[in-house]
């Protein structure tokens, strides 16, 4: 069996690109783009919490990565570099080679390269925790804190695949395998739009990625912004993993379903066309879902009216 160092050297040492001291050392060493503010963030997965034992490891790793990434672009940030900080019960190289793959083959499209981490045992299940860094131009990063009453609200992607899929998975919806085959990659292999979020810098006002559901996740903006946000039902991009099932289930999915790992945005009237201009160029769908106003909290108008939305169900790791 290998030991930490060998395990090391042999899954998560690659060369770091130039400009990079990677893996090997007691730190890491890279020089931030002159002038430009650093962002970071991490995040924390657990086996049996936030993936199950038995998910492919190549698309864990991948998740792991992405959704750093995702708030990375939510911040307006542009990706430098990661770390990752893993604990395992035991070596299983199998596992290994497809997780570290995952990993490596996002950083590399991301151009934020694995420059080091932690290897420890932890005999309760897998733990992965990865730290970004990112840059941003000082004054230009998107803040939950900076919408305005008259922005459009935005949001990339669709809503409501990957709660669907995690129900289907947990039994909580009856077995239905052509569905779950078509929400499963939203769950399990999210694809932040980031390199949009850090393109929308000077265009959007406020910006969050959806991971605990919409309502939730836009209420910060809203709490942040001191103002109120608008959703309009018929305008909200839902997957096509969605057709057929009954409304209230779609719009809990959509409304209040976590894992979306796409970005919510505002941004003034004036600039749509830059917006759509600027998606079509990264290959981002975007669609325009309500707007903010004077006020406070998230409201949905449907076809029976305009009242508040229903936040419960987003995801809570402390709620009841
Ligand atoms: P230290 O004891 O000084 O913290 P370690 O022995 O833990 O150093 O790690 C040795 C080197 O390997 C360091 O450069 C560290 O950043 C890197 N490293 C450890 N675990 C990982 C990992 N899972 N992924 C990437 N780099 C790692
Ligand atoms: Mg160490």
């Amino acid at each position: 069996m290998l030991n930490e160092f060998a395990l090391i050297k042999h899954y998560f040492n690659r060369p770091a690109p130039e400009g990079y001291l990677g893996v090997g050392d007691d730190c890491a060493l890279f020089a931030p783009t002159p002038g430009w503010q650093l962002a970071s963030s991490v995040d924390l997965l657990i086996e049996g919490q936030h993936f199950f034992p038995d998910v492919s490891p190549f698309l864990l790793g991948h998740k792991s990565l992405a959704v750093n990434l995702s708030d990375l672009g939510a911040m307006g940030a542009r990706p430098r570099a990661c770390l990752l900080a893993l604990s395992l019960p035991s070596v299983q190289p199998d596992w290994l080679e497809a997780f570290s793959r995952g990993i490596f083959q996002l950083a590399e499209q991301a151009q934020c390269p694995l420059i080091g981490g932690d290897t420890t045992r932890s005999p309760q299940g897998v733990v992965i925790s990865i730290t970004v860094l990112g840059e941003v131009r000082p004054g230009q990063a998107l803040l939950r804190s900076a919408a305005r009453p008259g922005d459009d609200i935005w949001l990339t992607g669709t809503l409501g695949a990957a709660d669907i899929a995690l129900r289907l998975l947990q039994g909580r919806l009856p077995a239905d395998p052509d569905r779950l085959a078509q929400c499963r990659p939203a769950l399990e292999q999210p694809w932040p739009p980031y390199r949009l979020g850090h393109a929308l810098c000077g265009l959007a006002h406020a910006a969050i990625d959806v991971s605990d559901g919409l309502v939730q996740d836009l209420g910060h903006i809203a709490s942040a912004s001191r103002c109120a946000a608008v959703l309009e039902w018929d305008a909200l991009p839902l997957d096509p993993g969605l057709d057929g099932l009954p409304l209230a289930l779609r719009r809990e999915a959509a409304l209040v379903g976590g894992d979306v790992f796409q970005l919510c945005f505002t941004s003034p009237a004036e600039r749509r066309d830059e917006i759509m201009a600027l998606a079509r160029r990264e290959g981002v769908s975007v669609n325009r879902i309500g707007s903010m106003q004077a006020g406070h909290g998230v409201h949905l108008r449907d076809a029976q009216g305009l009242r508040p939305a229903p936040a419960q169900g987003g995801f809570d790791h402390f709620g009841a």
